[in-house]
């Protein structure tokens, strides 16, 4: 079976005809787009180097271990399975876990920054004040320590 780990809705989607799910993709770290129709029973090669860039390709979020998600699949549909979508956008967060994949940008960077901040229980006065930080410092990169105890913040340069 598949080497790529599909959620299970799914593979329980793509088992049972009509089917509509999310196939997987493949994506170097650079971004650099191999494929996004990958079905769960497909298996992909494991060191595959990007014929573009060299870099190594991915077929899951680094974080979480779930598949990049690739285009929708909708069937039964007369014609092209996929031509219902729009212009596949390679995607820059995790569908499941929202950590940003290798290939975002800074500015993704401090959206991810920002999303764990809201996952955070702080009060509205530091949340506001970190989030002022994080667009007046674009330089302060993801090596983010929120402390435990109220106002105990670190942000740290890397
Ligand atoms: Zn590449
Ligand atoms: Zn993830």
């Amino acid at each position: 079976m598949s080497n790529i780990d599909f959620p299970a809705q799914d593979i329980v989607q793509y088992r049972n005809k009509p089917d509509r799910y999310f196939h997987a993709a493949a994506v170097c770290r650079r971004g650099h787009e191999q494929t996004s129709t990958l079905a769960p029973a497909d298996r992909y090669p494991s060191d595959e180097k990007c014929p573009t860039c060299g870099a190594r390709v991915l077929v899951g979020c680094a974080s979480c271990g779930i598949r990049i998600r690739g285009r929708f699949h909708i069937e039964p549909y007369m014609g092209d399975k996929h031509s219902l979508d729009k212009p596949w956008e390679c995607p820059t967060f995790c569908d499941r876990c929202g950590a940003a994949h290798p290939w975002a940008t800074r500015e993704d960077r401090i959206f991810e920054l920002e999303n764990i901040l809201d996952e955070e229980e702080i009060d509205e006065a530091d949340r506001v004040f970190l989030h002022d930080q994080l667009s007046l410092n674009p330089w302060i990169q993801l090596g983010v320590i929120v402390g435990s105890d109220h106002g105990d913040f670190d942000l740290v340069r890397v």
